[in-house]
């Protein structure tokens, strides 16, 4: 990632989405940042931890997004700037402290940046994190180009110490990752007296809760005065157009694409806005007088296309009867990514303009063309992950076990465990720390009939961030179920960011290491630790902690992420089929290795009827050789 804190003023960079909302929080001198990794957010604090030493900055992952967010707002009530950045889903888990902070407010700025993920391209679920500014009375900022990245986050931090509250900052996958040119500012020095200090009684408490309430609502108005006047709202088009279109964000590119496409630029009017909550009323009810017809060009919900048709009902006769379109109307998909060509569709369908549609099997014609550059290849672990090593044995000890046992599961690497790539072995995904969770309630179920053993898996990352509370409260309720912590030591499915237990600061200095086995046994429950590449080992502990039943047993299954190891060492093993003694089709469940393991490293060679090793793949971690009845996979320690 880039140097930001290195640019000089008045040159021009290619920066990603994300190093533009890094740069602008060092532009506006921030003295702290903080955040759990998520995709597509983790670049931010990514970006910050690489420069922390340049800048003069305090960076930190946190243990999660909770506890980043108190963190920076602790900085931030001491009087230094500070930023924190989370996906989506980590606004959920903030949102017990964010509705005590909306209202208690803060002394310098303050500003969350979350990261939506249309489409849930590197997400379990899609999400709109907007709505929680509205119910929150947090304002809102929605960059759409990749300056306004930078400068709307320096524009936020000066907005917030000015009217003492947290501003909140959203950006969807496209904007946060795609690059483009920015001009570079000047940077101001953090504040380095921080020092906390309460100036009138109850300044820093939620209450007293009523007048605080209201001073928020109060404070709302008084920015949205300030938003009317935004350079990051303006409108661009004829005087009066046939057709509005109203939209912020990724949606500004698509619209003007869109428009240029269907060569209607004299027929629509695009208002571009980039404060989205409050909405600056007056600008709104003036641009959409313009026209009757307005299509609302937004990612994930009708956010946009609701607050606008609630200030039209509020005063009617101000901008004249109106007909919306967009994803209530059906013209812009509810769920999903939008693009070029789906805006272009809904505009030619609106203004009844002639337009040949993208062929809707483009896509699968492009991949058929390109798929002899791309190895096909299924979402799955990659070749040599411990979790695949790990499944296996869940798979096989609970097949043995006899009792029709399931896993519950959470969020990471491992999530992928719901499909072939994990053996379909998680029964449940749905929130961090909810596998744990979950298990505590099948887990009392035994005086209702209920008699299946219960795996609870999570990683060791999830471990710190939410799995613990739900482990006490089983052990506290005696619960029946074995927590199964993945331990790959890194959080790996958002870039291998360090966390309490990998003994490194985000920053790259030395931490505690956290034993997660010491953690569970200080609990006072009985613990085992596993290497998941000792296939008959973990399936004996597994089978033996599932006969040890009646209360909650924890199993560590540790082995490195094998990319982690693969930057730093070789390879253990050459790997090698021996062609002659496969059996291929007659092998267990047919092509057992290939068909039912699954690892990338090992592929069906057709012609020969046998399987083979792709070397370039093939992460030589052995662990194959040992689900070969024939013995056939062949490893030898490498030289
Ligand atoms: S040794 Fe086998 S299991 Fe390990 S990466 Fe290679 S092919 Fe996959
Ligand atoms: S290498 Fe072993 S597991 Fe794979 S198909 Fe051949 S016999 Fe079966």
């Amino acid at each position: 990632m880039a140097n930001v804190a290195t640019f000089e003023a008045g040159t021009a960079q290619l920066l990603m989405g994300n190093e533009g909302i890094a740069r602008g929080a060092l532009e506006a001198g921030i003295g702290f940042a903080s955040a759990y990794p998520g995709n597509p957010s983790s670049e931010i604090i990514g970006t910050l931890a690489d420069v922390a030493a340049d800048a003069g900055i305090y960076v930190e992952w946190s243990i999660n997004e909770k506890v980043a967010l108190e963190a920076a707002a602790a900085a931030a009530f001491a009087g230094v700037r500070s930023i924190c950045a989370m996906k989506h889903n980590g606004l959920n888990v903030v949102l017990d402290f964010l509705m005590g902070l909306n209202v208690t407010g803060t002394k310098a700025g303050l500003v969350l940046v979350t990261c939506d993920d249309p489409g849930a391209l590197s997400s379990t679920e899609e999400e709109d994190s907007r709505p929680v500014a509205k119910w929150a009375c947090v304002p809102l900022l929605e960059p759409a180009t990749f300056q306004e990245e930078k400068d709307m986050t320096r524009w936020a931090f000066e907005l917030s110490e000015q009217f003492k509250t947290m501003f909140l900052l959203r950006g969807v996958t496209r904007t946060s990752h795609a690059r483009g040119d920015v001009r570079i500012g000047e940077r101001l020095p953090p504040n380095r007296e921080a020092r906390f200090t309460v100036d009138v009684p109850l300044q820093y408490t939620a209450i007293p809760a009523p007048p605080k309430h209201m001073a928020a609502h109060q404070r709302q108005e008084r920015i949205r005065e300030v938003f009317e006047e935004a350079p990051f709202n303006w409108y661009q088009g004829p005087e009066k157009p046939e057709l509005l279109i109203a939209t912020c964000g990724s949606g500004w590119f698509y619209s003007i694409e869109a428009v240029r496409a269907l060569k209607a630029e004299d027929r629509v009017g695009i208002l571009k806005l980039g404060t989205t909550w409050p909405l600056p009323e007056k600008l709104v009810r003036r641009n959409l007088a313009r026209a009757e017809k307005v299509l609302v060009v937004e990612e994930i919900d009708p956010f946009l296309e609701n607050n606008l048709k609630e200030l039209v009902g509020e005063d009617p006769a101000a901008v004249g009867p109106k007909k919306f379109y967009g994803k209530r109307s059906g013209h812009i998909p509810s769920a999903g990514e939008i693009n070029p060509d789906i805006v272009t569709a809904a505009l030619a369908k609106i203004l009844d303009i002639e337009h040949a549609p993208v062929d809707p099997d483009y896509s699968q014609k492009a991949l058929a063309l390109t798929s002899f550059f791309v190895h096909p290849r299924m979402v799955g672990f990659c070749a040599g992950c411990p979790h695949r090593a790990t499944f296996w044995s869940v798979k096989n000890a609970l097949k043995l076990d006899g009792r029709d046992g399931f896993v519950t599961g959470d969020i990471g690497c491992y999530t992928m465990a719901v499909g072939p790539t994990g053996f379909w072995q998680l029964k449940t995904a749905q929130a961090m720390g909810s596998a744990a969770g979950m298990a505590c309630g099948f887990g009392n179920l035994k005086g209702l009939g209920f008699k299946q053993p219960v795996i609870a898996a999570c990683g060791d990352s999830t471990f710190f961030h939410a799995t613990i509370p739900a482990l006490i409260s089983g052990i506290y309720n005696k619960a029946d179920y074995i927590l199964l912590v993945l331990d790959n030591s890194a959080t790996a499915m958002t870039g291998f960011q360090p966390h309490p237990g990998t003994g490194r600061t985000a920053t790259g200095g030395p931490a505690p290491a956290i034993d997660i086995a010491d953690v569970c046994r200080a609990l006072g429950v009985r613990t085992e630790v596993t290497d998941p590449f000792d296939l008959q080992g973990t399936t004996e502990k597994l089978l033996d902690l599932l006969e040890d039943d009646g209360k909650v047993r924890v199993l560590v299954s540790r082995r490195e992420c094998q990319l982690v190891r693969a930057r730093r060492e070789k390879a253990p093993y050459v790997m090698r089929v021996d062609q002659e003694k496969c059996i291929g089709e007659t092998c267990g469940c047919a092509r057992l290795c290939t068909r039912v393991f699954q690892c990338p490293g090992l592929i069906w060679d057709a012609a020969k009827g046998a399987a083979r090793i792709d070397e370039v793949i093939c992460a030589g971690c052995g662990v194959c050789a040992d689900i070969c009845s024939a013995g056939a996979i062949i490893r030898e320690a490498a030289q």
